[in-house]
């Protein structure tokens, strides 16, 4: 079963949500590093968020694998060009532009899409890989862990979350416990960590402010995706009842609240899970995975 925890802002406690769902989820501690002894217990956790992962500092993995990803754009071979500009003309996104003898190629605005390579009638185009990130998986303790890094100024974060769930979500998860910590906010990467989940677990908290970004991230994932959601009111007690009232208008169930607690914040500041810090957690997140998974029964 696939989750994605999302919160339509940063800080929100959407980390700290989902590594302690992945913790609360593994079996008894155990050496997983060799892949062959993975099992339905063992939870995969994605860190999906390649703009700012940080899900590592918490569950501290050993990667044993690591890939370079990007996407392929074109590179033209100048002994076959005839600067005919019929590579242009088929772009839709004015990523390649031909000039007086010579054809220029904007990386950082092609989508990748192979359109000016099929239709050069010189066939004077191949395609290089542009590399855009990194992907990587390891263990940490029982939970499979994998997360991707986009380079820095690079603009597209989409084909990198794509790849890194290709990768290491298998075909056919079953009820294999497979949790993705979304970007923040309500962007096209947030799209893509929801899409092929079975439920989106929406992380917020009780303020004016929690309520606005909450409204928007079900309009993704409810109302554009048609996901079944829920919530977990993190630093519970703090605002008002605006969460609640809309919650209940909405009939979207608050499946968790976890109140304000200078403990939190402190096993927070330290890189220390959650549920290791306060391990009478582990119990209650345990829970919150059955009545997510009793939600799809
Ligand atoms: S379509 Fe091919 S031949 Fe024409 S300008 Fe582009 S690369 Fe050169
Ligand atoms: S691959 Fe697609 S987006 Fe990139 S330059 Fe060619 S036509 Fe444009």
């Amino acid at each position: 079963m696939i989750i994605t925890v999302a919160s339509g802002k940063g800080g929100t406690g959407k980390t700290t949500v989902a590594v302690s769902l992945a913790l609360s989820m593994a079996p008894a501690q155990q050496d997983s590093t060799d892949k062959k002894s993975v099992n339905p217990a063992n939870p995969l956790f994605l860190d999906c968020d390649v703009e700012e992962p940080n899900a590592a500092l918490f569950l501290k993995p050993a990667i044993k694998e690591r890939r370079e990803v990007g996407q392929l754009i074109p590179e033209v071979d100048f002994d076959k060009c005839t600067y005919c500009g019929r590579c242009a003309e088929v772009c839709q996104y004015h990523a390649i532009a031909v000039v007086p003898q010579r054809v220029l190629v904007f990386p950082e605005l092609c989508h990748g899409c192979g359109s000016c390579t099929l239709n050069c009638p010189e066939k004077a185009i191949h395609e290089v890989l542009h590399v855009t990130g990194t992907i990587e998986r390891g263990w940490a303790g029982p939970v499979e862990f994998a997360q991707g890094t986009m380079n820095v100024g690079e603009p597209m974060a989409v084909p990198i979350i794509r790849q890194l769930k290709q990768w290491v979500i298998p075909p056919r998860p079953g009820d294999r416990p497979i949790i993705l910590d979304a970007p923040p906010g309500t962007a096209c990467p947030v799209v893509e960590s929801m899409r092929g989940a079975d439920f989106v677990l929406l992380v917020t908290e009780p303020t004016p402010f929690g309520l606005h970004d909450l409204r928007l991230a079900v309009e993704v994932a409810r109302d554009e995706l048609g996901l079944p959601v829920g919530v977990v009111v993190n630093r519970d007690g703090v605002g008002d009842r605006g969460v609640d009232d809309y919650c209940a208008a909405k009939d979207i169930p608050i499946l968790m609240r976890i109140p304000l607690d200078r403990r939190i914040a402190e096993a927070y500041s330290e890189g220390t899970p959650l549920v290791e810090a306060l391990p009478e957690y582990r119990g209650r997140f345990a829970d919150l995975w059955r009545r997510i998974a009793g939600s799809k029964e």
